[in-house]
């Protein structure tokens, strides 16, 4: 190893935001880091979930190679969700490669690392953590030596005050960053590293939760309250970068800085129901017991998840937000709306889970209930479906909501693609997301959202500085999988043969393995649909893994 090497993840930071601070001198630390390294933008995975996109940077592999293709999936024998954690990734992390070469390392935060798994130097693990009594630290003693040193590493961003107090909820991210990144500072100082990487959650927070304040041409922008917190916004990612330069300045001058971030950010206006859809158009069917017809019943005049949430936040009884937002039904009220237990599987097609368009075909031998005989009906299905969804518009503006449907070997490739979603649904993300809250969200094909007003678009943003990177040049064609091989090619490791990714600097030895395929030959034939594979083996108790959906659900990502 010829290098030490800090990364800093900045979890859908994007240039449509930074740039302009930047010129105008507001981000002195990103400012530099851009003038004196190369930078542009870096496509993430399709979908833009941050649960598929921090996996394929660990692993350099597209998600048909590792296996996360969501936060959530549909468990094998049931119809039912699983939470993703590190056995579903099916191909080792790039620094296992330095380790392996002797090299210490250092991960704080990095999404989908839990539970933490054995590792020369450290782990902190940080999103999709249950709860502070977990062990989350590797090694464990480690927890216990943040406390004793007078530091905090808070797990989870202060939630109270969302969608309520922009000025409190921007206070509330900023001492989160500014905590975790006092633990970062000093790990760095007291233990010796090759590589750390550390990533900052909340910028993506923020934006999801500001961005009609930062928007003036979004349909939600609120003049009055945009003047009172533009000042608050800027403050808050200024201190993001001053916690960027504090990183930096622990790494030292030698050290090679990589900033990246998982997908870029961006406006959204509506929610699209892709149950609702699929029901609409006779590829999901509800029992018709008396119990599901009376769901139906109160679904179709307006009893549902988003319509109670109106209701509830209108009324101000924040304990009953949280029961309907247990929506699948764990809570009294859940139980009331119409869910995935209320579909007749076995005469449904395709479901969906997830929050970005993933449908699922309800295939007989790999669904406990399957519908649709694998091979030509297989293949019809999808085909009717995507030709349908192409088609979709906006009732209410006529737009077309679907940009592009995909099959998922037109996407992925690689022994894990049978765990995919079987089709992929696009939408126009400037103004459409999927709604994976509930099963049922609403009783609306397409709506306008509630809560957040960003998402996540295709676009995030890498930087890298160091020696042998020509300073001010511009970055284009990066893509997230190739972060782990330039890494790796810069501290002159070989790079293994099954890594997707490209270098981007640095030198490129390529180990030459089997089982490698070339990243742009066709797709292995149709593989057998399953459930989540091989690997999958839960960490999660139940209470742990309720715990985590609860995260999940005020995230917005699953009901
Ligand atoms: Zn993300």
């Amino acid at each position: 190893m010829n290098r030490r090497i800090l990364i800093i993840g900045l979890d859908g930071a994007t240039w449509t935001n930074l740039r302009p601070w930047i010129e105008q001198g507001k981000l002195p630390h990103l400012g530099k880091l851009v003038a004196e390294g190369a930078s542009g933008p870096l496509t993430t995975t399709i979908p833009p979930v941050s649960a598929s996109a921090w996996v394929s940077f660990a692993t350099g592999c597209n998600p048909g190679k590792h296996g996360s293709f969501d936060f959530v999936f549909p468990r094998p024998n049931a119809y039912d969700i699983g939470v993703v954690n590190v056995n579903v990734r099916g191909m080792p992390p790039f620094w296992q490669a330095i380790e392996a070469a002797g090299g210490q390392v250092g991960l704080a935060s990095v999404p989908i690392t839990y539970p933490p798994q054995p590792i020369n130097g450290w782990t902190v693990c940080g999103f999709l953590v249950p709860n502070e009594q977990a062990a989350y630290t590797q090694p464990p003693e480690l927890k216990e030596q943040i406390k004793a040193a007078g530091l905090v590493w808070p797990l989870h961003e202060f939630e109270g005050n969302r969608s309520r107090d922009p000025r409190k909820f921007l206070q509330d991210m900023r001492t989160f960053d500014e905590s975790r990144t006092q633990v970062v500072t000093w790990l760095m100082q007291t233990r010796p590293w090759d590589l750390v990487s550390f990533v900052i959650k909340t910028t993506d927070t923020t934006q999801h939760e500001v961005w009609h304040l930062l928007d003036p041409q979004h349909p939600r922008h609120d003049a009055e309250m945009a003047a009172r917190v533009k000042d608050d916004i800027v403050a808050y990612f200024q201190a993001m970068d001053a916690c960027v330069g504090q990183l930096v300045q622990a790494a030292g001058p030698d050290a090679t800085v990589i900033v990246m971030s998982d997908h870029g950010g961006g406006p959204f206006e509506k929610f699209f129901h892709v149950n609702n859809w699929l029901a609409l158009q006779g590829f999901l069917k509800f029992k018709r017991t008396p119990l599901s017809l009376v769901k139906r019943a109160l679904f179709a005049l307006g009893f549902t998840p988003i319509t109670a949430l109106k209701i509830v936040n209108g009324l101000g009884l924040g304990r009953l937000r949280k029961n309907v937002k247990r929506g699948r039904g764990r809570g009294w009220l859940g139980r009331l709306f119409l869910s995935l237990r209320d579909v007749d599987w076995a005469r449904t097609q395709a479901f969906s889970i997830g929050n970005f368009g993933q449908i699922y075909i309800n295939t007989k031998g790999s669904r406990p209930r399957g519908a649709v005989e694998p091979g030509a009906e297989y293949q019809a299905v999808r085909d009717k479906i995507i030709e349908q969804a192409l088609g979709l518009r906006d009732p209410a503006s006529g737009d077309a909501v679907i940009r592009a449907a995909y099959k998922r070997e037109e996407l992925y490739h690689g022994a894990r693609l049978s765990n995919a979603p079987d089709i992929i649904l696009h939408t126009d993300r400037s103004k459409y997301v999927s709604f994976g809250h509930a099963d049922f969200g609403s009783n609306q094909l397409v709506e306008p959202s509630i809560g957040q007003t960003g998402h996540h678009t295709m676009d995030g943003i890498v930087i890298l500085r160091g020696a042998g990177i020509p300073a001010g040049t511009q970055i284009t064609g990066a893509n997230i999988i190739d972060i782990a091989p330039t890494v790796l090619a810069l501290m002159s490791l070989p790079i293994p043969s099954e890594m997707d990714g490209k270098v981007l600097f640095g030198v490129e030895t390529r180990a030459s393995g089997q089982g490698d395929r070339p990243r742009n030959s066709p797709p292995a034939g149709e593989t057998r649909a399953s459930g989540q594979g091989s690997g999958d083996e839960n960490p999660y108790s139940e209470e742990d893994e309720e715990q985590v959906m609860e995260r999940l659900r005020q995230l917005g990502y699953v009901a």
